[in-house]
């Protein structure tokens, strides 16, 4: 599944009991909704394919226990759901008690494995903002424990990830990240072409992100620091809201049938701590942000050059890919 002839997208299925917080996720991760809006949100009984598919990098459908899923219908397609998937994500409440949502991981997991064993497996730990640390490690740790004994229990040799999230800070995007991170089969590619970017700009820090969900599907080689990737994000929603206000034409806007965030968008911000941030639109879905020293900046026109080059090797590399996925068979999981 590609689109638009260069990129594969992508797709997550986000499982987990009800009121386990999935909504709230989705609707902050891809929907721009402030946390404390989530509590208002109202308990939906239907699989949500989410629309965010045209706009975003990645695919994303929901599911909901309980109730809605029973792997024994014969109606449940369960190679449709799983054929195609790329990672599913189970969302537990830490705030709750566990077993329950312990049984329907197992149930889930066991029977998507059955239909497609390249699915990963990400258990997200979920509202660790309302407890403490001691608790958060030792629940993360009674988790992982069970649900592994669980499945080695009934002789399957299945890897399972784990992440404490919550919607109250940046843990849900970092985590989303890493999920997505592990379903592009470009990202050494990626990273390389990103260290020879900043090493040959004198800049500090990049991302490539992809912009309607602020996850950030890869970066160079220097350690990620959370206060970093935050400015990032907070920068993408400031010019994000500024081309949506003053980007479009009155027409185009009741259309709805363009962005206001395409091939020319960038965007300099400059810190007063001698730090720039510089923001390049890369293609439809991703962006680049970069985080810079002032004195640096002198030579923007090497940058601005180094970009153009970056740009081309990714575009590049997508094509290549979509060119490989073309001459394969179809049943690929991205
Ligand atoms: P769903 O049924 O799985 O879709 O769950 P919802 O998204 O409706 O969430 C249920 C409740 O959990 C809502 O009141 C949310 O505000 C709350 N919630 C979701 N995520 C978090 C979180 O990270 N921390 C906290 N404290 N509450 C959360």
């Amino acid at each position: 599944t590609y689109q638009n002839g260069t990129i594969s997208k992508p797709k997550i299925l986000l499982f987990g009991l009800r009121r386990s917080g999935k909504s709230s996720i989705q609707k902050v991760v891809f929907h721009k909704m402030s946390p404390n809006e989530t509590l208002f949100l109202e308990s939906t009984n239907k699989i949500i394919k989410d629309d965010i598919n045209n706009s975003s990098f990645v695919q994303f459908q929901i599911w909901d226990f309980p109730g809605q899923i029973d792997f024994f219908d014969p109606t449940f397609d369960s190679d449709m759901i799983f054929g195609d998937c790329g990672a599913l994500v189970f969302v537990i409440d830490a705030q709750d008690d566990y077993i329950e949502a312990l049984t329907k991981l197992n149930q889930t997991v066991t029977k998507a494995y059955k239909v497609n064993p390249r699915i990963k497996f990400e258990v997200f730990i979920h509202k660790v903002d309302g407890v403490s640390d001691d608790f958060k490690m030792e629940s993360q740790r009674d988790i992982h424990q069970r649900a592994t004994d669980d499945l080695q229990d009934a002789g399957l040799d299945i890897h399972l990830s784990f992440h404490l999230t919550s919607i109250y800070d940046h843990s849900i995007f970092e985590a989303f990240s890493k999920v997505v991170q592990k379903l592009i089969p470009q990202l050494p590619t990626l990273e390389n072409l990103l260290n020879i970017l900043i090493t040959n700009s004198g800049i500090e820090k990049a991302f490539l992100f992809d912009v309607v969900s602020k996850i950030y599907i890869a970066t160079d080689c220097a350690p990620v620091d959370m206060q970093t990737y935050e400015l990032c994000c907070d920068m993408i929603d400031v010019v994000i809201d500024l081309s949506d206000i003053y980007g479009l034409t009155s027409e185009a806007k009741a259309t709805q049938e363009q962005t206001a965030f395409d091939g020319q968008s960038s965007s300099l911000i400059k810190l007063n701590n001698n730090t720039i941030l510089y923001l390049k639109e890369v293609n439809k879905f991703l962006a680049l942000v970069c985080i810079l020293r002032e004195e640096n900046f002198i030579r923007q026109g090497v940058i601005d050059y180094n970009f153009l080059i970056f740009r081309e090797g990714i575009s590049q590399v997508f094509e290549l890919r979509s060119k490989k996925m073309e001459s394969e068979d179809d049943d690929y999981p991205l």
